[in-house]
Formats: C-alpha cells, sequence, structure tokens
C-alpha cells in the first residue's frame, strides 16, 4: 500500500501459507497495526523443523512468519491474525519468529536477525504501522501480563549482541529506504556485510497443476480486466485487478491449472500471479494482452 513500486528489496518473501485465512479470526482495525517480534526459544530445532511443528500444531498457536539465515517464511496471510502473543496483542499484531538453531554460526544468527528486521520494516511500511508499534513479546508481557509471559526475543538477541533498540534502529534503516522506494540492498546488514542477499527462491507454492516453469523477463500489457491471485491457480486469494492501460512486469512463467500464468513482484514483496491465456489439454488460448 506504501511502498513504492521503485523500492528494490533486499530479501524475498517466500509465501508458503500452512495457515487457512480466518483461522484466528479477523484484525480490530481490519487490517494489522501492530508488530510483534519473537524468537523461537528452541535451540534444538531447525527452521524447517520448526515450521512443519507450527502447522502440526497451529490450532495452539502459530505466527505469520518465520526468519532464517537465508530465507523469511510467510505460513500465514498477513491479512489475518495470527495467535502468537496473547488474545489482546494477536488482535492487533503481524508476528514474526526468528530461529534459535544452535546449529547456526553466530554471523548466520544475524543474518537471521536482519532478515527479521526486514521482515518488520516491509509489514510497518506495507500496512503504514508506525515504529512505535513494534513490539517484543517481552513488551507485550509487560503491557498484558494476564495474556501472556514470555520474554523472547531479547536473551536470543543478545546472544548474539543486538540490543532491542540496535534491532529497532535496523528496522528503522529498513523501513526509510522501502517507503522512499529506494535500494534496501544497500543497508549493512547486522552481521556487519553490505548484502547478503541470498539466491533468489521464487515461490515455494507447491500447488500442483502447474506442468512447466521457467523464469522469463518481461512487461505485460492487459487488453481486459484480469484478476491477479497469491498462486498460480484460481483456487489461490485475489490480491489485484489489472486494467486495459496498466501494466506489470513480469519474472517468471508458470504453465498449468488451465492458465499460463506470469509471476511478478508485488509491492509488499510477495509474489502475484496473472493468468494471461488459457491452457487446456496442452492447447494455449487467446492472450488476453500483450507482452513487450
Ligand atoms: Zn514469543
Amino acid at each position: 500500500m506504501a511502498i513504492p513500486k521503485s523500492a528494490k528489496f533486499k530479501y524475498e518473501i517466500i509465501q508458503d501459507y500452512k495457515v487457512p485465512n480466518g483461522k484466528a479470526g479477523r484484525f480490530a482495525a481490519g487490517k494489522p497495526t501492530w508488530v510483534v517480534v519473537h524468537s523461537s526459544g528452541n535451540p534444538n530445532a531447525s527452521l524447517e523443523s520448526e515450521i512443519a511443528y507450527m502447522a502440526r500444531n497451529q490450532d495452539s498457536a502459530f505466527t505469520h512468519a518465520w526468519a532464517g539465515h537465508n530465507k523469511i517464511i510467510e505460513i500465514a496471510n498477513t491479512d489475518y491474525p495470527a495467535w502468537g502473543a496473547g488474545r489482546t496483542a494477536n488482535k492487533y499484531a503481524v508476528q514474526i519468529e526468528v530461529t534459535e538453531d544452535k546449529r547456526l554460526t553466530k554471523a548466520q544468527k544475524l543474518q537471521a536477525i536482519d532478515r527479521e528486521a526486514f521482515w518488520v520494516a516491509v509489514q510497518c511500511a506495507y500496512y503504514g504501522i508506525p515504529l512505535d508499534k513494534v513490539y517484543s513479546h517481552a513488551d507485550i508481557s509487560r503491557m498484558y501480563p494476564q495474556d501472556t509471559d514470555h520474554t523472547d526475543p531479547i536473551a536470543f538477541f543478545k546472544s548474539v549482541g543486538v540490543s532491542w533498540s540496535s534491532f529497532k534502529e535496523q528496522v528503522k534503516k529498513y523501513y526509510d529506504v522501502l517507503v522512499a522506494g529506494g535500494d534496501t540492498t544497500k543497508i549493512t546488514s547486522l552481521d556487519g556485510q553490505k548484502a547478503t542477499v541470498m539466491t533468489s527462491k521464487t515461490s515455494t507454492n507447491t500447488n500442483t497443476g502447474i506442468v512447466k516453469k521457467y523464469a522469463e523477463k518481461g512487461v505485460f500489457y492487459p487488453n481486459e480486466t484480469i484478476i491477479a491471485r497469491d498462486a498460480p491457480t484460481t483456487k489461490a486469494n485475489i490480491v489485484a485487478r489489472y486494467r486495459k492501460g496498466e501494466n506489470l512486469t513480469y519474472h517468471t512463467v508458470h504453465v498449468g491449472n488451465g492458465y499460463v500464468w506470469l509471476e511478478y513482484l508485488r509491492n509488499n514483496g510477495k509474489s502475484g500471479f496473472i493468468p494471461i491465456r488459457e491452457y487446456k489439454n496442452g492447447k494455449y488460448g487467446k492472450a488476453w494482452g500483450t507482452i513487450k
């Protein structure tokens, strides 16, 4: 909403939703107005096993996103609440966990925390959340002791030399550049490296039905109104409508689920998928626009 299209994302935010929309109800304001920052509290679990555990146990608790040393993954749609910080905060906050996996080096832990800071900045910029509404789980426990008593992520951050205030400064660095439409790859990460951008892994949406997928860059100009979604299937959530006279720059082509889909980067850092022609039984339909 508030991130200009010119903004360059240092890290990709992968969407691999494991939680149905609306599982934890609706936000009090219809959209998130706070952010809550967590750490996993479990040094013995990998990012992947944490996510698998959370997906299995989503009836008791889940957060929207996870940060690891080489990826940021959203497992729940941020337009809907999560269950991670008690009943009051949950009505307001988008929430992220960072892995505390002890097998990571100190530098890797800092890279994970840096990704967490980046995700927080993207949420603030995208939803218009003020930076003073970024809370640690520890903050929430102080504010609402009847709801929750966790003190993360303070001790974990401290273990690698990151104070809560320095974390928030890092969030602000990313935020300021994002809202100005600048290049966040130029910001030094918490591990002291400039661009620790990892090879971009495109969407992990493993929806079956995609028979072919390949990288291709171009600009698509629709000649009628077309609905874009958050996965290459008409069963996915609607994220935008593109009309005649508009255009979008895409980076990957997916073929399947009845259509040819173009994958593009939305202004919230997530992928959008727009169908541009039918594809049935190996035959292509007429394109609903032009590619340049
Ligand atoms: Zn927590």
